[in-house]
């Protein structure tokens, strides 16, 4: 797979050259297109790696860097493949193979992990921070060590996120948070170990949340849906807001909702009391999501299911679940599991700036959370988690007996589809960037490759 002849065809001129045979004496050509050095990878570096015509003359002197990964398997996730062999070049995937099929490319650096299991990077839509940083912070440092941290426990992308604060202390975090996604873009895959993973967008959690159902969400900096508001959150942010968490039933939420929809936000319903029919109007209204399902959510009643009953039931609905087995007990996770199925399920970290530290006090927005045995709490309420996306993934397997293919769908395919990244995020492809995370037999993270570099390498 990866290649045929007839793409060839189809593509403008490329200066290519002679990469190394296949196993039937082919040569394999590679283009030398330069790429952006960070983000997606041009179709066109797949559609070069063809078999040779030998009516053409490959050019010189290019330098592409090429690594071949082999490893016991690989999960698209949506297939399984034996004995992978994945060429990346340039930072891109452009073969997988099951490995014997070709030949690796000579002078390719190869990476093997014999007993390892390779799934495509894990995609967190919902976490405030790590290692001591605060994402509303927005600062290089900030960033860099949140984005470190992740890397290390699998993660490739991720939505940094708000609290409810103050009007302009949000605004204000907009803007270093967007400069930070905008940093992001521009870092070169040589930069990976100083930057690890990369922010992708913001997740706008509050403030049209639900006083009733707030967690810990400060009261007295709830607001009630402005699109005027929205608009200025819009411009701070610089256009990079891509989820947004929003309470349905407040009286005009249904128009904030149509116009985050019509400004590409991928809106989810949560912290709300909403009943059926207000949640129902809010999935009418184009919300796509669900957060932190069964959390700051009206529960379930047989008779009046509200909003916890439409997320289930939806199947159209994404909806996420923080899975420390804390916040959601095992059994819930088991049935949420049967309700959203490996197509619409994302487990996300809701991880505050404790997460990768000591127990003590940590800033969330303008709150200080006490953090003991695993148990982030303020004002006796939960506070967000410690989790990180790979125990969450080991939970998920560990509670619902589940593959870990199918725990990778929930962390990558799902959060990536939902927040509107598919095209590069949550799959392994030829075409794709190669963010590939390599899972040991029992789910531990040996590496993360970020755009084809070994984080920590
Ligand atoms: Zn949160």
């Amino acid at each position: 797979m990866g290649a045929d002849a007839n793409a060839m065809e189809a593509d403008e001129p490329s200066a290519a050259f002679r990469l190394g045979r296949d196993a039937a004496g082919l040569d394999i050509v590679s283009s030398a297109r330069e790429f952006p050095a960070t983000t997606t990878c041009s179709r066109a570096t797949v559609r070069a790696v063809a078999h040779w015509d030998a009516g053409k003359t490959p050019a010189e002197g290019m330098a592409t860097v090429i690594t071949v990964l082999t490893a016991a398997k690989l999960l698209t996730p949506l297939t399984e493949i034996d004995a992978p062999q994945v060429t990346i070049e340039d930072g891109c995937i452009t073969s997988i193979e099951s490995r014997g099929a070709l030949a690796p490319p000579e002078g390719a650096s190869h990476l093997d992990y014999p007993d390892a299991t390779l799934v495509p990077g894990y995609f967190d839509v919902h976490t405030h921070g790590a290692m001591g940083q605060n994402a509303m912070d927005g600062t290089d440092d900030a960033f860099d060590a949140i984005g470190k941290f992740l890397a290390s426990r699998g993660v490739a992308a991720y939505l940094p996120t708000t609290v409810t604060a103050p009007i302009d202390m949000t605004l204000c975090a907009l803007e270093g948070m967007a400069q930070q996604i905008e940093r992001a873009k521009e870092t070169s895959r040589e930069a990976v170990s100083l930057h690890g993973a990369k922010p992708l967008g913001i997740h706008l959690e509050g403030p049209f949340l639900s006083h009733s159902k707030r967690g810990v969400q400060p009261a007295e900096y709830l607001q009630e849906p402005s699109i005027d508001l929205l608009r200025r959150f819009w411009e701070a942010a610089r256009g990079h807001i891509v989820v947004m968490t929003v309470a349905p039933e407040l009286p005009g939420a249904i128009e904030l909702i149509q116009e985050a929809v019509r400004l590409g936000i991928r809106v989810s319903l949560g912290h709300s009391n909403a009943t059926t029919p207000e949640a129902q109007a809010g999935v009418a209204a184009g919300a796509v999501s669900a957060t932190h399902t069964f959390n700051a959510m009206r529960p379930l009643d047989h008779r009046q299911p509200g909003l916890l009953g439409v997320v289930l039931d939806e199947v159209h609905l994404f909806a996420e679940l923080i899975c420390d087995g804390i916040h959601v007990d095992p059994l819930l996770v088991r049935l949420f599991h049967k309700a959203k199925t490996p197509d619409r399920g994302i487990l996300v970290t809701d991880s505050i700036a404790a997460t990768g530290m000591p127990d003590g006090v940590y800033k969330l927005g303008t709150m200080n959370v006490t953090v003991a045995n695993g148990r982030c709490m303020y004002e006796g309420r939960l506070a967000g988690s410690v989790l990180t996306l790979d125990r969450a993934v080991r939970n998920f397997v560990k509670f619902t007996q589940a593959s870990y293919g199918v725990a990778a769908r929930y962390a990558s395919t799902n959060p990536a589809h939902m927040a509107g990244f598919a095209e590069t995020h949550g799959e392994l492809a030829p075409g794709r960037p190669a963010n590939i995370t390599v899972l040991s037999p029992s789910g531990e993270i040996r590496s993360t490759l970020l755009d084809g570099q070994v984080f920590g390498a």
